[in-house]
């Protein structure tokens, strides 16, 4: 969901053009800057200190002859580069043979615009390419989000553990997994009905997001009435807090629960575990742990956080 609005929002594409003469630049960038924040480099190595830079350009224009480093090598190397491989390449170019534009789509180029430029193609191609990037960013972001709560999913959060875990390793910081189950669900499920069930856990959902502030934790659905926040670079004290804040938040939304033997509101068990990345043999110790925690605050009585430090 949160995906979908940033797209919605991001209506002023931005555009990178690449050249090294002034005067081409001029053409496009004028064709162009009305509808879209356009950018210019003009070179392959000043294309390449500014995508390090800046936020990322949703296309690139980009010449094909010029010192240094050619299009074609630039664009070999964008692709090359997980970060930026996404952003589809347009060749602007004088050449016109088969050999060249082959040449041009082997290394990840999207089209070809020749030169001289005619302005309707050019805003056409752009506009084409544009709307396609854009199916795709929506795609891309659908396949990591979960589609009740709108948290991310549990492929996006495997993918996110074994990332925060390498970095963990290599700056020796702590990791902390908090595992969070909803007491008596099925309970709930069978007294309030599946659809308030549904709407119970899009509720928490939002109420655990909304603890987790710093950019890289993550809240994610590990599966059914189960939650999975993963927070790098947090020790077991702030972990620990963490978790008693995310109890205490579900607490607030103070959804009834009335066949719930502990509390007549929804509540939820906490398993934490924090290790130093390097010191755990794998990020499914670290889950293991966490789940164990999970399962003794549960056998404890429930609605209650239960901690392990590795
Ligand atoms: P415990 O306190 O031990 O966790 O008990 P519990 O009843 O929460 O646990 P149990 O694993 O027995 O039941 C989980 C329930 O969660 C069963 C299932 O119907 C419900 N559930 C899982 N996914 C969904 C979902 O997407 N929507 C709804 N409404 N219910 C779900
Ligand atoms: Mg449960
Ligand atoms: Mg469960």
């Amino acid at each position: 969901m949160d995906a979908l609005m940033t797209l919605q929002q991001s209506t002023c594409h931005r555009i990178l053009i690449v050249d090294d003469t002034p005067a081409n630049i001029q053409v496009v960038a004028s064709a162009l800057h009305e509808d879209y924040e356009v950018l210019i480099a003009s070179s392959a190595r000043k294309a390449l200190e500014l995508l390090k830079r800046e936020h990322k350009p949703d296309l690139i224009l980009l010449d094909v002859m010029m010192p240094d480093m050619d299009g074609y090598t630039l664009c070999g190397q964008l692709k090359q580069d997980p970060e930026l491989a996404d952003i589809p390449v347009i060749f602007i170019t004088a050449l016109s043979g088969s050999a060249d534009e082959t040449k041009g789509l082997s290394v990840g180029g999207s089209d070809f615009i020749s030169k001289p430029i005619n302005v309707a193609v050019l805003r056409a191609r752009v506009k084409t390419h544009l709307a396609l990037k854009q199916h795709a960013d929506l795609l891309r972001s659908m396949v990591y989000v979960d589609g009740l709560t709108g948290v991310a999913n549990r492929r996006r959060f495997d993918e996110a553990l074994q990332t925060a875990y390498r970095n963990c390793v290599r700056h020796a910081k702590d990791l902390s997994l908090l595992m969070i189950d909803v007491d008596y669900f099925k309970r709930y499920n069978d007294y309030y009905g599946h659809q308030a069930g549904d709407q119970c856990l899009q509720k928490i959902a939002t109420a655990l997001s909304s603890v987790l502030h710093r950019g890289y934790d993550l809240v994610a659905r590990y599966g059914g009435e189960e939650f999975v926040c993963l927070v790098p670079e947090c020790d077991f004290t702030s972990a620990q807090r963490m978790a008693e804040a995310l109890r205490a938040a579900v607490l607030a939304l103070d959804i009834a629960h009335a066949d719930s033997p502990i509390a007549p509101r929804v509540t939820v068990s906490v398993g934490v575990s924090t290790g130093r990345a390097d010191r755990c043999h794998s990020p499914h110790v670290l889950l293991e742990k966490a789940d164990a925690a999970l399962y003794e605050a549960k056998r404890q009585g429930r609605d209650r956080v239960v901690a392990t430090a590795l």
